[in-house]
């Protein structure tokens, strides 16, 4: 998979890049670029940004400068269907990946250009897998008040949010992403089974992971429930999908009561 960052901050992933998994995905041909949005915008002294239609405090990414970053690194005219953004051969998801993109996202056979926004698509383990299948995937971070919409709504196949609440930048939101998404890539992790039974995996029913314990058995008096070391597989298995399934009820929004009215919350 090829994984490219637009950023104005490359610097932010150099520490990144140097973590196990990452380095892991590298090794097995996949590649992972940071691509700096000033070094090809067509404005003059490195601008990047502007000042908002209908006044307020920011500035805003220019989606001229975008697009011309996207232009340089993928060729073609990055607004229309062209080389930029549109059918190539062989760039869509793998056959039979089950990706099946969200309304208003990318159909298939796209390269995927994902823009980072606190606003949009909360990102999850299932979009984590969707991309993780796809063969190009182009990162984009905002800053300052964030892009012009015209690149969510042109320039972008998705909008994506890692949660509600705002970062200053997408740096970070594309390292989660990115970090999702590489664990997913067979071989990165070194140890496949961790991956298929993970927190919100098929394997679990979409519900948080059961809790584990090691050594030592008992530590100020709090002792590893007896069930793990009796060696019986078929009970264990029974146990974990049980404490998997409190969880995801304790976890989970309360049908009919709104996010204000939840315990824990103040309105
Ligand atoms: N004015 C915007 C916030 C801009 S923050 C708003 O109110 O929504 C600057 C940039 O940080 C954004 O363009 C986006 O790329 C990134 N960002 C901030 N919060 C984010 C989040 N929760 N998820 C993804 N990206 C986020």
């Amino acid at each position: 998979m090829r994984i490219d960052v637009f950023t104005l901050f490359p610097a932010w992933f150099e520490w990144f890049t140097t973590q196990r998994h990452v380095r892991n995905a590298l090794k097995l041909g996949h590649s992972l670029d940071f691509v700096d949005l000033r070094a090809t915008t067509p404005l003059k002294a490195g601008q990047v940004d502007d000042t908002p239609y209908g006044g307020g405090a920011g500035m805003v990414i220019r989606v001229d400068v975008v697009e011309a970053a996207l232009e340089a690194r993928y060729g073609g005219s990055a607004s229309g269907p062209g080389p930029g953004l549109g059918p190539e051969p062989g760039l869509g998801p793998e056959p039979g990946s089950g990706s099946a993109p969200e309304p208003g996202s990318a159909p298939q056979g796209r390269r995927r250009i994902v823009a980072l926004s606190a606003g949009g698509r909360e990102f999850d383990d299932a979009l984590a897998g969707e991309l993780a299948a796809e063969k190009q995937l182009a990162l984009l971070c905002g800053r300052y008040e964030g892009f012009d919409e015209r690149v969510h709504e042109h320039l972008a196949t998705d909008v994506v949010s890692i949660g509600r609440y705002v970062l200053s930048g997408g740096e970070l939101a594309a390292m989660v992403v990115c970090d999702a998404v590489i664990r997913k890539l067979p071989g990165a992790l070194g140890h496949e089974s961790s991956v298929v039974e993970e927190s919100f995996s098929p394997a679990l029913a979409g519900a948080p992971e059961y809790p584990h314990y090691t050594r030592p058995f008992d530590w100020r008096g709090h002792k590893v429930p007896e069930i793990l070391l009796s060696g019986d597989h078929a009970r264990v298995r029974e146990w974990r999908i049980a404490r998997s399934r409190e969880r995801a009820a304790r976890t989970a929004p309360e049908a009919g009561v709104g996010e204000a009215d939840r315990p824990g919350r103040s309105a």
